[in-house]
């Protein structure tokens, strides 16, 4: 017999599980709450790592898709002092693919596919049933029934309450996002700024990251500790506002820098919320989590490549193992807590580094990290 298979969400973990079980001949129920492929703007660029992200494209049979689509230049990575001063100017190999940047939209059609993603399904609840197997609750009262439910619906899953009563907690660490369109052509100077990858600039508990996405589109990702409420007085939907709130906040750093928030359109606010390090829990058989929904932690790189090797390990393990379904999740659970763990402390101590009191913390990381 086969497996009713279902998976909530159709992020980047949740399409790579679908695709790899695709491929493997499997059907499987995508549930995506989203109405539409493209009824959010995407986010921003993501650095796909080669024994990570790479090897679940490579797994789903996308690797070439991805290699058309990415930029290895995108790897570039500058760093200024607040007055200005280039610090680092690191560049990649000509044939450096260690770490290829993809715009998430890209991203999200190469794994779409031709995949039947069911939009407009949003989960509100999923309900394990005595004997194994689980119960599927929809917002709009429908219900139905999966031998195996796949939680990967990112940090505020509604599928972890059947497995793990923890809910993120805050770091922190706020960070607001803004974005410049054509920089090319109508900031030549920014463009130049931020090179074909990333300028980053790190102040005594805050930061600055200007990042090149595809199209001559960049997001501007400012970071800097301040209690949840800090915003209290401050209408985060007034743009103007939010701008001159920030340049207040960054006040004294380089001109340059500065104009990068100066002509940020909108500003998204997003604090930083994680999962305790080492999330685990009691595996219960008939659902699972995987990504953000079982281990969500700061975002240095590491979140969509985890997720992505996981959707396509587990759809691995279950096609290998058609007999016994359980088995394989347990299997994958472990293996996916020890990696995750692992990745959770490297982006927590990370996050510390980065908005840190003494800004050459971020230096010496980058120093620690980075291939010279
Ligand atoms: C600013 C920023 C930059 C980042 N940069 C990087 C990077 O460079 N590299 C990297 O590896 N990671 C990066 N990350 C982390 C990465 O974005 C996440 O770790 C990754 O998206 C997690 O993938 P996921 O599939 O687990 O969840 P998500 O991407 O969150 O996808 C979850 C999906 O589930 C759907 N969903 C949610 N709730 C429901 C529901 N109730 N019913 C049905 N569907 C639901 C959502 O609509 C969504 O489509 C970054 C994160 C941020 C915030």
């Amino acid at each position: 017999m086969r497996h009713r298979i279902a998976v909530v969400g159709a992020g980047p973990g949740g399409l790579a599980f679908a695709r790899v079980l695709h491929r493997h001949g499997h059907p499987v129920a995508v549930l995506e709450r989203d109405p539409a492929p493209d009824a959010r703007p995407p986010g921003g660029t993501l650095d796909l790592h080669e024994g990570m992200g790479q090897l679940a494209l490579d797994k789903a049979g996308l690797l070439a898709g991805f290699r058309a689509l990415s930029r290895p230049e995108g790897q570039a990575m500058r760093i200024l002092d607040t007055d200005g001063t280039v610090l680092r100017d690191w560049r990649p190999g000509p044939d450096d693919r260690a770490n290829p940047e993809i715009d998430r939209g890209q991203l999200r059609d190469l794994l779409l596919g031709g995949l039947d993603v069911q939009w407009g399904r949003s989960v509100t609840q999923v309900v394990p049933e005595t004997g194994g197997g689980a119960l599927v609750r929809f917002a709009d009262g429908r219900q139905e029934a999966y031998d195996l439910v796949v939680g990967a619906d990112g940090a505020w899953s509604r599928t972890r309450p059947a497995l793990s009563p923890v809910a993120p907690h805050y770091t922190g660490v706020t960070s607001l996002e803004t974005s410049l369109d054509d920089v090319d052509t109508r900031h030549p100077g920014l463009a130049e700024l931020i090179g074909d990858g990333c300028v980053a600039v790190y102040g005594a508990n805050r930061s600055l990251v200007a990042q090149r996405n595809s199209g001559g589109h960049v997001k501007v990702h400012v970071q800097f500790r301040a209690p949840l409420d800090w915003h209290a007085g401050l209408d985060l939907s007034d743009a103007d506002a939010v701008r001159s709130s920030l340049l207040a906040l960054f006040d004294g750093w380089a001109a340059p820098v500065l104009d990068l928030l100066r002509h940020g359109t909108a500003f998204v606010h997003r604090p930083l919320y994680v999962l305790p390090v080492s999330h685990t829990w009691t595996h219960v058989p008939g659902v699972t989590l995987l990504g953000d929904a079982a281990h969500l932690m700061p975002p240095l790189g590491a979140g969509a490549n985890l997720a992505l090797l996981e959707g396509a390990e587990l759809a691995e393990s279950v096609a290998a193992a058609p007999g016994d379904l359980d088995e394989a999740v347990r299997a994958f659970e472990e293996r996916m807590w020890a990696r995750a763990g692992r990745w959770a402390e490297i982006t927590t101590a990370g996050l510390e580094r980065l908005v840190s009191p003494d800004p050459a913390e971020a230096l010496a990381l980058f120093d620690e990290v980075q291939p010279s």
